[in-house]
C-alpha cells in the first residue's frame, strides 16, 4: 500500500484542461441574473481590455484580484482592479 499523501490540488483527478475551465465559466456566466449583467458589447469591451492587459495571467486570471476575468467582467457591479486605472473605462 502506498502511504504517500499527495496534495489534493496536485492530483490528476482535480486537474482541468483550459477547455473545461472555459466551459465551466460559460456555465457560470449563464447563472448570473440578467439585471446584474453588463450588455454584450460592454462585456466584449471589458474582455478585450483584459486580453490586452499585462496583468492577465494564463489567459484567464487577473493578477490583481485573482478572478477569472470572464466571470468578473460580466457583472455590472464589478470594476477593473488595476491600480490607479480602471482599464474597463
Ligand atoms: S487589471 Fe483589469 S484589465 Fe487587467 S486583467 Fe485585471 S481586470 Fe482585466
Amino acid at each position: 500500500m502506498d502511504n504517500k499523501k499527495e496534495c489534493k490540488g496536485c492530483s490528476a483527478t482535480v486537474r482541468q484542461s483550459f477547455e473545461e475551465i472555459n466551459k465551466q465559466m460559460d456555465e457560470y456566466v449563464k447563472t448570473i441574473p440578467l439585471d446584474d449583467c453588463v450588455e454584450d458589447d460592454e462585456y466584449k469591451k471589458r474582455l478585450q481590455a483584459c486580453k490586452d492587459c499585462l496583468a492577465l495571467y494564463y489567459e484567464s486570471t487577473c493578477k490583481y484580484c485573482g478572478c477569472f476575468v470572464r466571470m468578473r467582467a460580466k457583472r455590472k457591479n464589478k470594476s477593473c482592479p488595476y491600480p490607479g486605472q480602471d482599464k474597463w473605462k
